[in-house]
């Protein structure tokens, strides 16, 4: 014999019930078979919803009660469709209606009798409660019946006895097995189909054996049984290494053992009801989880004996939500015995279930965590007990923390390996999760820590990454500003993707995008084939709504990339540092603007352990910031450094001669994308001194860009333009004064270049007659060149160079900084 339980997924529809029929037409043939099913998905919470709103005098309870009515109708008409005018299916479906519709009346009458006495007992709970499965069972053995199937409907509640604890009734086994197998002995069904869930007290009242209980109900008459095996179908296939609704890479474990099941349920894997194990461990039964939406899938089978599998001694990770961290404390506690024995007594007569403990090494406070539902009953009950001592100022009045969660690793393999602790708690650390305690069970199978709530998702992520994938890091990338550059980056992530995931197990997912007029989130990363599309459909920009986006995400190794030139992105860096979401900004004006601004990022950076990278904000793709930060942190020392760092000016001036004009020249450059659209922007030299101030900045200097020394080469009434135009006027009527500079150059055998300098704390940026054989001399194009004069290059200096501007080139500086940020 055989128990096969379905929950409540796999009888939450006409379409499921059908392939709950095929696994038992399936399955029956070999061997008997019981069948425990649970409520349809949803209604018991559902059925308590009613309640609670009737309880509270609030009418809507009537409506939650149209909708319980109204989802078991809708299961009856799909499992005896009509619509093909057949007249024994209609038969059956107003015979099936009227009895549900009895049981239905039922629930409406008590429904409106705890609306009139306005209270809700656990008692009554129970009674309201077990609706759920009262009536699943009765539909789906009517329609098993219908289908010319040889089936006995059994309530449980004749079988499981239990004492009168509601809402989670202890059974008495003695009893409960001898009803269960005197029943069985006289059956003859090859099938018997059983509600989950429900039981009887001795008293016979209604009781429930706690929330998912109907995996209870199918070990207890499988182990009364003594049977081969106990199934558990359920909507996942199988145990997974941790909750698949929150970890897409979770993947369900083939085999575990009975203890690392029971930690994993204990901990919040609601697969598997924790009571479960126990009655079928005793008879060495095994249980098998398997997907009633994929039978084919393995599923899980728990055994006592596991064979080795991988190399992880970690088996599964786990989260229990809805917890409360209370704390005793004070000096009165210290070398007295006796306070824990008054608190875990109190704690008991409340029957309030602890979850986890710590006491620190001092005596001087107790921590301990409880579901958060109690944790006012437990202040109250507490605060009482120590009254005296609160009084005396011996210890404090208990502290409640709220809204945390409890997330655990487990594996019996766990006690052997050393190390797993530290890289658990590294991991967390790393991502900026917060943990407020810390509990490792003396089985050594299981380590907790308690965290709050927002951060569950991340935190298990980030472990899962650790322990079961440690090959791939996912990074999610939030882009803002999709022109040029921005579409190149997008392009060298959608074109590298699957070489960097491979190579270097780095996973890129674009999260989200943002241009000036809308914005695109997507938890899974956004399709990267049709992007713009997606960014076209997506909701109206908002610079702070996309920032609330991506701390709302709260995903791991987030980054936040600016590439846009607008001042108003720059200010926010620091509330996505603070998220502890790194910031790659492409955008010059954080680091160039006020020092106490870049400083304030810099120390943020630091303090939330979130990456501050701009390496395109020097010479674009050229790896200058990079180096020069690398010379600093392995104690080089900055003596000078001389750059040419203005593609836009090095083009200009490549391209002036007597043969043109400078009027030509520039507009050519603007027009062919060189400058920016004004392009006083570039020849004011502003630019550069932004960059150069940079340098300056990254080498340990606290300069402003008004300390900067920057000579124009323009003419004043160039200067003085108020427009684009008017300022290409001046530069028609002024050549003969830009030509008077070429000369100049030629003369002295040397090649304008707009030079930046940065020497002895000072910098300066301006025109410079560059002479033959300096290596500024044959810079082409719009080539950038730096040379860092320092300690370890006093003389020869480190030299970088090459193309300082342009999409793609400025486009892979971008994709680098992220690199780093992985590699980090
Ligand atoms: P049923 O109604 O079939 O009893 P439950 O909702 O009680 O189903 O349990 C199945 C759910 O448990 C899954 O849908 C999943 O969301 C959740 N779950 C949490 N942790 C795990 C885990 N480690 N493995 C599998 N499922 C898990
Ligand atoms: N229907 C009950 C619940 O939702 C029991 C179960 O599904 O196991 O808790
Ligand atoms: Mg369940």
């Amino acid at each position: 014999m055989k128990v096969l339980k379905f929950g409540g997924t796999s009888v939450g529809s006409a379409e499921n019930i059908n392939k709950v029929i095929a696994i038992l037409n399936q399955q029956s043939q070999d061997t008997a078979i019981a069948v425990v099913v649970s409520a349809v998905g949803g209604i018991t919470d559902k059925l308590l919803e009613a309640g609670n709103l009737a309880c509270q005098k609030n009418l809507e309870y009537n409506q939650k009660y149209d909708t319980i009515w109204s989802i078991h109708n809708s299961v009856i008409e799909g499992l005896f469709p009509t619509t093909q005018n057949n007249e024994a299916l209609r038969k059956q479906q107003d015979e099936l209606r009227d009895l549900v519709s009895e049981k239905l009346n039922d629930l409406k009458q008590l429904l409106n009798g705890i609306y009139l006495i306005n209270e809700l007992s656990p008692k009554t709970l129970d009674k309201l409660l077990s609706f759920g499965e009262t009536l699943s069972s009765t539909i789906i053995y009517h329609t098993l019946k219908s289908r010319a199937g040889d089936v006995v409907l059994k309530n449980s509640q004749e079988l499981i006895l239990t004492d009168s604890t509601f809402n989670n009734a202890t059974v008495n086994f003695e009893v409960t097995n001898k009803n269960i197998t005197d029943f069985f002995s006289k059956n003859t069904s090859p099938i018997v189909l059983l509600p989950g869930f429900i039981s009887k007290s001795i008293h016979g009242e209604i009781t429930t054996l706690g929330r998912g209980g109907s995996d209870y109900t199918a070990a207890i008459i499988a182990a009364a049984m003594e049977v081969e095996e106990l199934q558990i179908w359920t909507d996942v296939s199988g145990m997974y290494t941790t909750n698949p609704k929150l970890v897409k890479q979770a993947s369900p474990i083939e085999q575990l053992s009975y203890q690392e099941a029971v930690e994993l349920s204990h901990f919040g894997a609601k697969v598997l009801y924790p009571p479960t194990v126990m009655p079928v461990l005793k008879k060495k039964i095994p249980i098998i989880i398997k997907n009633t939406l994929d039978p084919e899938a393995v599923g899980t089978t728990i055994t006592k004996q596991v064979t080795p599998s991988g190399n992880s001694p970690i088996k599964g990770i786990s989260n229990i939500e809805n917890v409360a961290l209370l704390t005793l404390q004070g000096n009165g506690m210290v070398g007295v015995p006796g306070f824990s024995k008054r608190l875990f007594e109190t704690l008991a007569q409340e029957k309030i279930n602890i979850i986890l403990i710590t006491q620190s090494s001092s005596e001087h406070t107790i921590c301990f965590g409880i579901s958060q539902n109690d944790a006012q009953r437990a202040k109250e009950a507490i605060d009482a007990i120590f009254e005296y001592e609160i009084s005396l100022q011996k210890i404090d009045p208990i502290v409640v923390e709220t809204d945390l969660s409890i997330i655990a690793v487990i594996g019996d393999k766990m006690k052997n390996h050393q190390g797993i602790s530290g890289k658990m708690f590294s991991t967390l650390g790393k991502n900026n999760v917060n943990i407020r305690a810390i509990a490792q069970g003396a089985s050594e199978r299981n380590i907790s820590a308690v965290i709050h709530k927002n951060d569950v998702k991340k935190a298990l992520n980030s472990l899962h990454e650790q322990f079961f994938e440690i090959k791939t890091k996912q990074i999610n990338l939030f882009i803002t500003g999709v022109g040029n550059v921005g579409e190149r980056l997008i392009e060298q992530i959608k074109q590298q993707k699957a070489y960097v995931k491979e190579q270097f197990k780095i996973n890129l997912r674009i999260t989200g995008l943002s241009n000036s007029r809308t914005m695109v989130v997507n938890d899974d990363g956004i399709n990267l084939k049709h992007w713009k599309t997606e960014l076209e459909n997506g909701e109206k920009a908002s610079l702070q709504n996309f920032f609330e986006h991506a701390k709302a995400l709260n995903l791991r190794n987030s980054v936040f990339i600016d590439i846009t030139a607008n001042e108003a992105v720059s200010n926010i860096y620091g509330q996505y540092l603070k998220e502890s979401i790194s910031v790659i900004a492409c955008n010059k004006i954080a680091c160039s603007g006020n020092i106490e601004y870049y400083n304030e990022l810099k120390a943020l950076s630091r303090q939330y352990n979130a990456s501050f990278l701009f390496e395109t904000n020097v010479g674009a793709g050229l790896p200058v910031i990079d180096t020069l930060n690398h010379l600093i942190t392995s104690g080089d020392k900055i003596n000078t450094i001389q750059a040419v760092l203005s593609g836009s000016l090095n083009f200009i001036f490549n391209n002036f001669n007597t043969d043109t004009t400078f009027y030509d020249v520039v507009k050519q450059a603007q027009e062919e994308g060189y400058t920016e659209p004004d392009p006083r922007i570039d020849l004011s030299g502003i630019d550069v001194a932004r960059k150069i101030l940079i340098l300056a900045r990254e080498s340990g200097h606290q300069i402003e860009l008004s300390e900067l020394e920057s000579d124009s080469f323009l003419t004043e009434n160039a200067n003085n333009s108020d427009s684009v135009d008017d300022f290409f006027e001046t530069l028609k009527a002024d050549e003969a004064y830009y030509q008077g500079l070429y000369k100049s150059a030629q003369e002295h055998n040397s090649q304008l270049k707009f030079v930046a300098e940065f020497n002895d704390g000072k910098a300066k940026v301006g025109l410079q007659e560059i002479p033959e054989g300096h290596p500024f001399y044959n810079l082409e194009g719009k080539d950038n060149i730096v040379m860092f004069y320092t300690q370890r290059y006093p003389e020869q200096p480190l030299i970088i160079k090459g193309a300082g501007a342009g999409a793609d080139v400025t486009a892979s500086g971008l994709f680098a900084d992220i690199i780093r940020i992985a590699n980090n």
